[in-house]
């Protein structure tokens, strides 16, 4: 059976999103401390990634959060509010700012976009987050429209093998002529591969580089050049 389709993660799959989120909350804790907030840097970062583990990536109040949960003394006198937002724009700023997507990714895309394959998201979010990031980091000049798969849109979570064949059905395809490609090895590659879909693991230095999955992938990959060469070998794509 032949390849028809790609599916890509994107957060550390076709972009180091830890990365750059962990460069982002720097700067924003940086912009705190210069507007009052009176901590150690550490230990505010510290607070703030256990913040963003008990309430998720997705939670509208990370700085809120954060300022309630130091002692009263490291706000002081100063309007928390002003803190707050010191703290989402410099977020922002720095995230916009630094956000590219990988040299090689997007040489890669570029080649399979001029083949017949057709290329997709599958993504964990809510979808208007995920498409900014699909638009900050020019990736819909690549990828079909009718392909991008994002959670709370269509309702269903990656552990749902379910929300893969939705994906290659939509497509027209069988789940056996889809590839997907992602870096967590339980809600990426094992979903897809219960779907049915030809898996690849790509093993970078994102959040879930040490977890292992109950699966196996049917490839592996360090870096997504490495997808030149399966799919030249493996599927007669040259590119
Ligand atoms: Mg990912």
């Amino acid at each position: 059976m032949s390849l028809r389709a790609i599916f890509f993660d994107i957060d550390d799959t076709l972009y180091s999103s830890t990365e750059f989120a962990g460069q982002a909350r720097e700067k924003a804790v940086e912009s705190m401390i210069a507007r009052g907030l009176c901590a150690e840097k550490e230990d505010v970062l510290a607070e703030l990634q256990q913040v963003v583990i008990e309430f998720g990536s997705n939670d509208s109040r990370h700085f809120d959060r954060l300022l309630n949960r130091l002692p009263q003394s490291a706000v002081g006198k100063v309007n928390p509010a002003l803190l707050v937002m010191a703290g989402v724009i410099s977020y922002h700023e720095t995230k916009w700012k630094k956000l590219t997507i990988r040299p090689e990714a997007h040489g890669l895309l570029e080649d399979l976009s001029s083949t017949d394959l057709r290329l997709g998201i599958i993504s964990a979010g809510l979808a208007g987050k995920q498409m900014e990031k699909v638009l900050r980091l020019g990736l819909d000049r690549f990828l079909d429209p009718q392909l991008l798969f994002i959670t709370d849109q269509v309702g269903m979570a990656k552990t749902n093998p379910a929300f893969y064949a939705h994906a290659a059905e939509v497509a027209g395809f069988s789940t056996e002529e889809a590839m997907h490609v992602g870096d967590h090895p339980l809600k990426d590659v094992d979903s897809a591969k219960r779907a049915g879909m030809i898996t690849v693991l790509h093993h970078g230095s994102g959040k879930y580089a040490d977890l292992s999955g109950g699966l196996e992938p049917d490839y592996k990959i360090n870096a997504l050049n490495e997808l030149r060469e399966i799919l030249n070998t493996k599927f007669g794509i040259s590119l």
